[in-house]
């Protein structure tokens, strides 16, 4: 209990916090960003000093890549619509789009999702939580390894786990999980857990990481059933 009210206070500074960041911080970016990008086709910048501005632009594409997750969080969804979900179509259409946007390295999702899991969340916001969950379980495995997504009842639940053999965590490791910033990842923004524990409370679900140093990590996400409206 204590633990959840910890995560709790976690959230909400980490909300108000990212209002004022993404505020102070997202426009300035975008001027520079436009100015850039005007100057690097011009062809004697580009001649000379091309790569130079490429790595500029690049790297305000990643600042904002972090400024919007924030914002994610801060703002909220202005769609917050909700919707009964067909779990095994929806994780099903999440597959297919991280195969088609090659971010599976070789890896194979291996989806065994009963039917008649049904679940009253904001189809959107629940698709970025998987896409989040199994590009992490992706980044930690081993190129070619097999990734499992399951999804059944249980009791009045649905129950959805995404399983991996990557490198998994201490359980120091795990505690911090959900901190803004948190990334063991040279590339990482440290965000999308934090965004997915946010998602997962505003629907009464529950997220939980299981995981053994070197052996791999089982992440497992509830949330309360609902009957088919069709
Ligand atoms: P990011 O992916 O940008 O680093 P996240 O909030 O998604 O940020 O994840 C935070 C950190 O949690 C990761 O950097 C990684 O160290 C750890 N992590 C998350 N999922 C897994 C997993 N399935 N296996 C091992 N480590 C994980
Ligand atoms: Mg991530």
């Amino acid at each position: 209990y204590y633990e959840k009210i910890q995560q709790a206070e976690r959230l909400k500074t980490s909300g108000q916090l990212a209002a004022a960041v993404a505020h102070e911080i997202r426009n300035p970016i975008t001027v520079v960003k436009g100015f850039l990008d005007l100057y690097k086709n011009d062809p004697k910048i580009k001649l000379e000093m091309g790569s130079h501005f490429q790595l500029m632009s690049d790297e305000l594409d990643t600042a904002e890549h972090v400024i919007s997750q924030f914002l994610a969080i801060a703002k909220p969804n202005l769609d917050q619509s909700t919707e009964v979900v067909n779990v095994r179509e929806t994780l099903k259409s999440v597959s297919d789009l991280l195969k088609s946007y090659g971010v599976l390295n070789d890896n194979v999702i291996e989806l065994e999702v009963d039917d008649k899991c049904y679940i009253q969340v904001n189809k959107i916001e629940f698709k970025q939580l998987m896409i989040n969950l199994i590009k992490n379980a992706i980044e930690a495995s081993k190129n070619g390894s097999a990734i499992s997504v399951t999804g059944k009842r249980q009791k009045d639940d649905v129950e959805m786990q995404i399983i991996d053999n990557g490198c998994g965590m201490s359980e120091q490791e795990v505690k911090a999980l959900g901190t803004p910033f948190y990334s063991l990842k040279s590339k990482g923004t440290g965000l999308g857990l934090m965004i997915c524990f946010n998602m997962v409370a505003q629907y009464n679900g529950t997220l939980k990481f299981d995981s053994v140093e070197g052996e791999g990590t089982t992440v497992t996400i509830r949330f309360p059933a609902t009957k088919s409206s069709r």
